[in-house]
Formats: structure tokens, C-alpha cells, sequence
């Protein structure tokens, strides 16, 4: 007995492929795919492709619904992250001496 969610793509149904052909002659429809949970997508691993068939079936949802997605956590303002710009001579490959640009993380919280 397999475990399976079907794929929430909105258009996931009307993409022509042979693996989505059910029905006999004369009353055969393309069927939205099974998407199997398995190692790969639940439990530890639990994602996107928990739900959907493909990144083109994700990109069809989230654009669909991408108003109500950004309301679970809408962003007012912009978000910024402490850093320190270290200038430091470094040597290439070559031996040829040259000012590299590191950009640290500082952390704040002192852990
Ligand atoms: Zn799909």
C-alpha cells in the first residue's frame, strides 16, 4: 500500500504527458499525478516536492497563489544582518599580492 498526496500543480492535469493518461477509448482524460511519499520527501526530508510533481507545478501554485502566501508573513521592512568589511592583502596563485575584500558576519547575541 502506497502513501501518496495528489500533486497540488493547478494545471498539473492538463500538461500532455503519457504518464497522465487514464480512462480506455473513447473517455480518456490526462489525471492529475500521484506524488508517492517516500525517504526522499516526508519526515526529515519534508518539502516542496511533498506536494507537488515537479518545480514547474510549485511555480504554477505559488504564482497562483502567491497573495495568500506572502500574507502568512508579510515583510514591512527591510531585514539586515550586523557585518564587518575586513580589507586584507592576500597572495594569488600566481605570487602576485593583492587586497581581498572579506565581509564578516558579526554576531551580536555573543554566542
Ligand atoms: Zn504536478
Amino acid at each position: 500500500m502506497s502513501n501518496f498526496v495528489w500533486c497540488h500543480g493547478p494545471g498539473c492535469h492538463k500538461s500532455h504527458t503519457q504518464d497522465r493518461i487514464r480512462g480506455v477509448k473513447g473517455s480518456k482524460v490526462l489525471r492529475t499525478k500521484k506524488v508517492v511519499q517516500d525517504q526522499y520527501n516526508s519526515g526529515e526530508r519534508f518539502s516542496m516536492y511533498s506536494y507537488f510533481c515537479s518545480q514547474g507545478c510549485y511555480n504554477d501554485f505559488a504564482n497562483k497563489h502567491v497573495r495568500e502566501v506572502i500574507a502568512i508573513a508579510p515583510r514591512t521592512e527591510a531585514l539586515e544582518t550586523p557585518i564587518d568589511v575586513v580589507k586584507e592583502q592576500a597572495t594569488n596563485w600566481a605570487g602576485n599580492t593583492y587586497m581581498r575584500t572579506e565581509i564578516k558576519t558579526v554576531d551580536n547575541n555573543g554566542g
